[in-house]
This record gives C-alpha cells, structure tokens and sequence, in this order.
C-alpha cells in the first residue's frame, strides 16, 4: 500500500502522455507555449509501462490518461494494452477533449480501456469555437457518440465560467442525463496559463441555477472522489468538483507522472521529483526510491482550499493532466 507523509492512502495515478493538444482552451493554454517539451526528452510507452508497474505493484488500482490531449499521441491503444495486459481488473479510464475520438473509440474499447471523461463545456458551437479556439463541437459530439455505442462508461466535465457557458447549464445536465452520462461540473481554477479574464462559477453559483428548475438533494461524498454528488428527484445524479473548498485536499489519494517522466504529487503545487533518468536506466529500486520521496512530500493541501481564494497556481494543467 502507497500511504503519504498525511497519512492518505494513495491508489490513483494520472498518467499525462503529453502535453500538446489539439485544441488552445482558454481556461487552459489560451496561446500557443513557446516551448514544448521536445520530443527527445519524452518517456516512451515502454518506460513509462515501467513505472506503471511500480505503481500497480505499489498498491495503485486506478490508472487515468490524460494531457494535454492523450488521442494526439500516436499509437495510445498500445499503452492501453500494456496496462490492461499487466493488470485487467485495473480502473483503466481516460480524460479526452473527444476531437479525435470518433474513428478510434471502439478500438480503445478493445485495448482495455474502461471509462471516459469527455469535457464538454457547451452544445453551441459558435461558443465551443471561441473557448477552444477551433470549430470542435460537432467532431466532440460524434466522439462522444461513437464512445457511448462502443460501450464505454462516459462522464461529462463541464468548467462552469461566468458569461460563458453559465446560461447552458441546465441544458448541458439534461444532455447529459438524456445520454446516460453523469456531468460534473468543474469549477474554474485560477492558474497563470489561462485567459485572464475569465471568472468561473462557485459551486453554489452552479447549484443556485440548476435548483431554478429542479430540487436538488446533497449525496455524501465518495471519500477518496474529488466530485461533490447531488441528485435530482428523478434520481438523476451530477457532481461538482470544487477544488476551492476547504476539505477538497483531505482524502486527495493521487500522484500525476507527466509524458516527460515527472512524478508530481499536487495539481496545485510545483514541487516534482523525475523518474526518468532511472526508467531509461530501467532501474526499478531507484524509482521506488523517489515513489517513496515524493509520497513523503505531497502536500497537505492546495491553496485556494486554505482561503486564498484568488491565488493563481502557475502550474499548467495541460502538463499535469488537469
Ligand atoms: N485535453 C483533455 C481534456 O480537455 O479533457 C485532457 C486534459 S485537460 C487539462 C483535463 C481537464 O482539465 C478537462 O476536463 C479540462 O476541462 C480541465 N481543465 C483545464 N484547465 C482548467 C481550469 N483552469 N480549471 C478547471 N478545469 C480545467
Ligand atoms: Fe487541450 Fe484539454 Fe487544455 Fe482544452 S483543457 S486546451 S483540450 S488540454
């Protein structure tokens, strides 16, 4: 079992394959970065699959794929399949912009991968256009589609922005539902990447909209999930992720290792130890060793959820997987 210095078990990797997208999000990577990571100095599938099996050996049973977005690396399906291959019973889930989903969905299906996290932040899509920069909205929703008719487990991450997409979010709930999809909104976090002006919802913002058409009951919160859940009185469930409030941090049970091999314990924080000299090296004890440093180091907590409020992480979530 992976326990950190807080004592909180540790069973959740996010794996970041890359952080290039194909998309420029403006609570993201609104302009293009003047650098990304060369592509020399990215861990191959095979190295990373080294380190993946440190973390499953380690006590790890929930594995998620993220960027960046993960569908612009090429040959993912062959990571999918190494993991699955080494531990079939494992939570093998992916978070996707959906773009480049559609021709690809049921082969994912096949290579092991379970659940999907499809962000999805308005059905217009002269809004989609503006938040991504690019004309994506009917290429998401055809991902989206063809995820569903392979038999993946799809929920929906909506960032709920002011001015933005606040006026949809009751038809984006509904969508949702009528899909068969749980939606979570996320709330918007702060980070020197992003658009400046942009000003995101407080979950209570969120609740007060979609309590203007439906009665919404509080549902306890899984422990180690990061979503609040709610459900309306057709049973209906949604969640809302608040990274701001005061407890988010108590039961986090995750490490992130990015495409460059950068083991990170916090979303929020920029503290990060590398694993990639060693898994070049193929030097398991080694890695073990820095597993165990940064799990002794992770953080208590971030620091919006200790009240200030407006800070600005200067992490980018595209490199850390969101
Ligand atoms: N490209 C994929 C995607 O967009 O789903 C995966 C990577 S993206 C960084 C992961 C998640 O982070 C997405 O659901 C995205 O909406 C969310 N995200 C990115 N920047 C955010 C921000 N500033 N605040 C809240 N959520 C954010
Ligand atoms: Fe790309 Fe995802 Fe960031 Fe949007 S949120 S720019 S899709 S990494």
């Amino acid at each position: 079992m992976l326990v950190d210095g807080h004592g909180r078990v540790v069973d959740y990797l996010r794996i970041s394959v890359t952080q290039r997208c194909n998309f420029r999000c403006k609570y993201c990577m609104p302009t293009t970065p003047f650098s990304w990571v060369p592509r020399e100095n990215l861990l191959s599938f095979e190295e990373l699959f080294e380190f993946v099996k440190v973390a499953i050996d380690g006590g790890v049973n929930k594995i998620r794929i993220t960027g960046g977005e993960p569908l612009v690396r090429k040959d993912l399906e062959k990571f999918i399949k190494m993991i699955s291959g080494y531990a079939p019973n494992i939570d093998l889930a992916m978070t996707t912009n959906g773009f480049l989903l559609a021709p690809i969905a049921d082969r994912l299906k096949a290579a092991g991968l379970k659940r999907l996290n499809l962000s999805l932040d308005t059905l217009v899509p002269e809004r989609a256009l503006n938040l991504a920069q690019k004309d994506v909205l009917a290429s998401v929703l055809a991902g989206y589609d063809a995820a569903l008719k392979a038999g993946l487990k799809v929920k929906l991450n909506t960032v709920a922005l002011k001015g933005v997409n606040d006026d949809e979010l009751i038809s984006l709930l509904e969508f949702a539902r009528e899909n068969g999809s749980q939606i979570r909104f996320i709330e918007y976090m702060e980070n020197s990447h992003a658009d400046t002006e942009l000003v995101g919802l407080k979950s209570s913002e969120i609740l007060a909209i979609i309590s203007q058409k439906y009665k919404i009951k509080n549902i306890d919160k899984l422990p180690s999930a990061p979503a609040t859940l709610y459900e309306l009185s057709d049973g209906y469930k949604f969640g809302i992720i608040d990274p701001h409030k005061h407890d988010f941090c108590e039961s986090c049970n995750r490490i992130r290792l990015s495409a460059e091999g950068l083991l990170i314990p916090c979303l929020y924080h920029e503290d990060a130890l590398s694993i990639a000299k060693a898994m070049r090296a193929r030097d398991i004890e080694a890695a073990k060793q820095i597993l165990a440093k940064v799990l002794a180091n992770k953080p208590k907590e971030n620091r919006w959820s200790v009240g200030a409020e407006n800070e600005t992480s200067s992490r980018a979530f595209y490199h850390t997987g969101g």
